[in-house]
């Protein structure tokens, strides 16, 4: 039986369901209700009769039902610089490929072609909600609530100008517009997105931290991705870049520090007290050897560790149950324990932890009554999953996103059967190829 958009009163009884409440629990013979776009009930099958005598019954067999992938780091539009610059320094990539193919080519017809691209990808592979940092996220946010999915859109904030803005005034006003008209979006909201510490003076962190204060809003900054960074901040600011942020009064709960690999076991606590939550972005940091985030040190210390995929153009793929394995792995590589990270834990850096990071723990992250109707649906049946022992043990070290079969959010059904429902899979295939032909051309 399928759903349509406009019946939105149903029951999805799946195999098995997690609803990362709490984390590591798995519940069987029961139904998630859901009614318009928020999850109205969860209840074992038997008492479905009584309780909703009405609703309409989708049955899910074989497969299991989680909250909705959670991507805490990216930059969609991106995907259309995929495979341009490889096995490279972070440096060389950045400044004489990656920037220089922006300067040329970025605009809004860009970002719309290459966020349409990225959002295919993150449904087929599971993902509702993706915590993005990139330019025109006004462009981005238009793309991203049309295919009817979730996001953080971030806005940039950088020393040099570019095609979204010439200078400071320029990006905050820039951002300024772009909070209000996120502020009572369903499915967008904003946050600050400032490149890195490098790359952002004293004085537009301290406006962008009062701003976010002021508007609630989170700061989304690349931090820590190589060594490097340290003394660079050191020569440039007679600071390294978590005192200086410290001292700045940027290490709060509102601070989302992506990449972190260049971290001493003293900086930990400091993490852990300050509330700071932290994306690892582990195939990103091993394409560009930039370091190992200690991410059970830091879990043990008590932060907040969540999982993105980061940029196409750095990974390259938008493979967030992909990333998941290679950071669980990784982990128990970095720490010389095999015990780091256990599975059934290991899925709420992408779901619930996630939320948490975002600000969004109340309506998005795991599956509970009265929050948002945001899940996806992954098919168990072939043989590479079989057979079946424990079910995390699956999904974090067996299974592969082709495995994703439905998506929901906010109670919309966007992808079955793999089949995408709100995007068209022909044009974004003809926008890709055209910007092949155009980038392909401009390399030497
Ligand atoms: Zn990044």
């Amino acid at each position: 039986m399928t759903v349509t958009a406009d019946s939105r009163q149903y029951a999805l009884i799946p195999d098995w369901l997690i609803t990362m409440q709490p984390v590591g629990a798995v519940l069987t013979g029961h139904a998630v209700v859901v009614s318009g776009d928020v999850i109205a009930d969860i209840l074992p099958v038997a008492q479905l009769a009584q309780r909703h005598p009405q609703v309409q019954r989708v049955a899910l067999p074989d497969q299991v039902l989680l909250p909705g992938l959670i991507n805490m780091h990216t930059h969609s539009a991106m995907t259309l610089l995929r495979g341009l610059a490889d096995d490279l320094p972070l440096m060389t990539w950045l400044h004489d490929h990656i920037w220089p193919a922006e300067q040329r080519w970025l605009g809004e017809e860009y970002v719309r072609d290459g966020v349409a691209l990225a959002c295919l990808e993150y449904l087929r592979g599971g993902i509702t909600c993706y915590n993005d940092s990139y330019f025109f996220p006004d462009v981005a946010a238009e793309v991203t609530r049309a295919a009817g999915m979730r996001a953080v859109m971030g806005a940039p904030v950088i020393n040099f100008p570019t095609p979204w803005a010439q200078d400071s005034d320029g990006y905050f006003a820039r951002a300024m517009a772009l909070q209000q008209c996120c502020q009572d979006d369903a499915l967008i909201a904003m946050s600050f997105a400032p490149h890195a510490p490098y790359s952002v003076s004293d004085a537009d962190f301290v406006r962008m931290r009062d701003l976010a204060a002021e508007h609630d809003l989170r700061i989304h900054l690349h931090l820590l991705e190589t060594s490097g960074e340290i003394a660079d901040s050191k020569a440039q600011f007679g600071l390294a870049p978590l005192p200086r942020l410290q001292q700045l009064g940027l290490l709060n709960e509102r601070l989302i520090a992506v990449h972190m690999t260049a971290l001493a076991d003293a900086d930990m606590p400091l993490l852990a007290e300050a509330g700071v939550h932290v994306v690892h972005c582990p195939e990103s940091n091993l394409k560009l050897a930039s370091g190992f985030c200690p991410l059970w040190k830091l879990q043990q210390a008590g932060v907040n560790v969540t999982v993105g995929t980061d940029g196409a153009a750095s990974n390259n793929d938008l493979d967030l149950l992909g990333e998941l394995r290679t950071a669980t792995l990784l982990a128990k590589g970095v720490s010389a324990d095999p015990e780091a990270v256990p599975a059934s834990q290991a899925l709420a850096m992408i779901t619930i932890n996630a939320a948490r990071a975002l600000n969004l723990a109340h309506r998005i992250g795991s599956i509970e009554t009265g929050k948002q109707a945001d899940f996806c649906s992954i098919d168990l049946s072939e043989p590479d999953t079989q057979p079946m022992h424990e079910i995390f043990s699956h999904l974090v070290y067996a299974t592969s996103r082709q495995q994703v079969r439905h998506v929901w959010v906010a109670g919309r059904q966007l992808l079955r059967d793999r089949e995408p429902q709100t995007l068209d899979i022909e044009r974004i295939r003809q926008s890709t190829k055209k910007w092949q032909q155009r980038i392909g051309t401009q390399q030497p």
